[in-house]
């Protein structure tokens, strides 16, 4: 028997690395939906303080629109200079939502005069699950590194240019996808989620 989880997203790469994840981890006999697969439903814009109440109220719409067991993330970039910022508001910090260049220009110019010792920053996930009829659970991945001077690379989106993990040299836009899967803020907070999509399949 299969069991279906909706992952509350249209974007075509978060449920390819779900898909992923799980394939990996043995619970290839999760079919993971996205929201193009089930009738549309009003979808809230994202108000929330933080990344888990941006998660969790995703996903709870989905299970209540849908009632499949429903998984939802939302991420941004953490700076510590900018005491957090832009979190939740990473995807519109240059005013527009999704101009990924004029948002990491704006984070650069910034932090034109911070010294390099105090360029850190993480990216953040958090990832929900909201099953109708049980507790819901709530994780979060993070992802340390420092904000550079000039973008570098191709790969990736938003802010990966401008940001090196720590470890690395690379820029994460530099980075294979399998490197960036398997050490990111989503990779984490969705791996972090593997144990209750288990109890889903056993139950
Ligand atoms: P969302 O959670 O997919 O809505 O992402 C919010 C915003 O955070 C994106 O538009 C990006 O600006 C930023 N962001 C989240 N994850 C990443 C990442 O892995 N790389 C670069 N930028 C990211």
């Amino acid at each position: 028997m299969t069991t279906k989880v909706l992952l509350a997203t249209r974007n075509a790469k978060k449920l390819e690395e779900l898909r992923r994840i799980l394939l990996k981890r043995g619970l290839g006999d999760i079919t993971v939906l996205g929201l193009s697969d089930v009738d549309e439903f009003p979808e809230a814009p994202e108000t929330g303080a933080t990344f888990e109440e941006n998660a969790l109220a995703k996903a709870y719409d989905a299970a209540m629109a849908t009632g499949l067991p429903a998984v939802a993330d939302d991420s941004g970039l953490s700076v510590d200079e900018l005491n957090g910022m832009p979190g939740v508001l990473s995807a519109r910090w240059a005013g527009q939502h999704g101009d990924d260049e004029a948002n990491l220009r704006l984070v650069l110019s910034q932090l034109r005069d911070t010294p390099d010792e105090r360029r850190g920053a993480a990216f953040v996930c958090a990832a929900a699950l909201v099953v109708p009829d049980r507790e819901e659970v709530v994780v979060r991945g993070e992802w340390r590194g420092t904000i550079i001077r000039e973008p570098r690379g191709t790969n990736g989106f938003g802010y990966d240019p401008i940001f090196v993990p720590e470890g690395e040299q690379r820029t994460s836009a530099e980075l294979e996808p399998s490197e960036k899967d398997s050490a990111s803020h989503r990779g984490r907070a969705l791996r972090s989620l593997l144990p209750h999509l288990r109890d889903l399949v056993h139950d």
